[in-house]
């Protein structure tokens, strides 16, 4: 397996910007809204990201939906409002491709191309991601085992692109107190087969909103290669997850705390 570590100093660094380097001394903290809802809901929130340091916006304009009544995502018109947060705040990009059909609007105007938990089986976005120069965010499939996992990421590898970021966003179990149950044993073994950078997502594991920072910070202290949360400029109006969505001002003094810890682990956050 490309994938497979050969030893502890083999990890793939990934370059996004003069700024964002994803690498053993980093810690990345991608942070928006779940959906790119309105351009005023991105730019407000970006705005208010930026001054915090964040450099990567997170916002889907493809949301591959369960319930096909639900909002569905902004399309295009929601990749260029992305594309103003860019422009106008220097923020990185990235944003969830729902099938093979919108691979190319996606790939277009984003910096990270996300393949969501529930696409990670799809063959064609997998090959598709392969032959594109873009880094690619993949999450684990919330019932794929870690074997699975690394098997289907490697499509990506074997098809040309090696900037791969792996994402544990929490597995389905019997639990149903919580929305999934983040997997940081998988997480450590991972750590230990793979070199590849690994970033953690409280938000979608627990799934409600007060609990994000409590396990945002155990993240933090996994010592994995940055965080993805989710975060709005107002929760109670959010068009999809807003039950996880932190306000702005808990993601300010939860990202003071991650620092903190990133610090201890020898990582400069990004
Ligand atoms: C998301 O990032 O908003 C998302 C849909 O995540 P997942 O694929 O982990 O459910
Ligand atoms: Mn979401």
């Amino acid at each position: 397996m490309l994938s497979e570590k050969k030893d502890e100093n083999d990890f793939h660094e990934i370059h996004i910007s003069d700024a964002v380097n994803i690498s053993k001394k980093s810690f990345v903290m991608m942070a928006g809204p779940c959906a790119a809802e309105s351009r005023d809901q991105v730019m407000r929130t970006a705005e208010e990201l930026v001054k915090l340091g964040i450099k990567v916006f997170r916002a889907g304009c493809f949301k591959p939906r369960t319930d096909p009544y639900a909002f569905q995502g902004s399309g295009e018109e929601g990749l260029k409002w992305l594309a103003e947060v860019r422009d106008q705040f220097g923020m990185k990009i990235i944003s969830e491709v729902s099938n093979f059909t919108n691979f190319k609007i996606v790939e277009q105007y984003t910096d990270i191309i996300q393949i969501g938990a529930k696409s990670m089986y799809d063959h064609s976005l997998l090959i598709g991601s392969g032959k594109s120069a873009k880094p690619i965010l993949i999450k684990r499939g919330f019932s794929a085992t870690i074997d699975e996992y690394l098997r289907m990421t490697e499509y990506i590898l074997v098809n040309g692109n090696g900037n791969v970021i792996l994402c544990e966003r929490g597995i389905r179990t019997f639990e149903t107190a919580s929305r999934f149950t983040l997997d940081l044993c998988g997480t450590a073994v991972m750590q230990d087969r793979v070199n590849l950078p690994l970033i953690l997502d409280p938000s979608h594991a627990v799934g409600i909103s007060r609990f994000v920072p409590k396990l945002a910070l155990a993240c933090a202290a996994f010592d994995c290669e940055g965080l993805i949360i989710e975060v709005h400029c107002n929760p109670s109006e959010a068009l999809c997850d807003k039950n996880q969505a932190l306000t702005l001002q808990q993601y300010k003094s939860l990202y003071a705390k991650v620092k903190e810890i990133a610090e201890i682990n020898g990582r400069t956050v990004v």
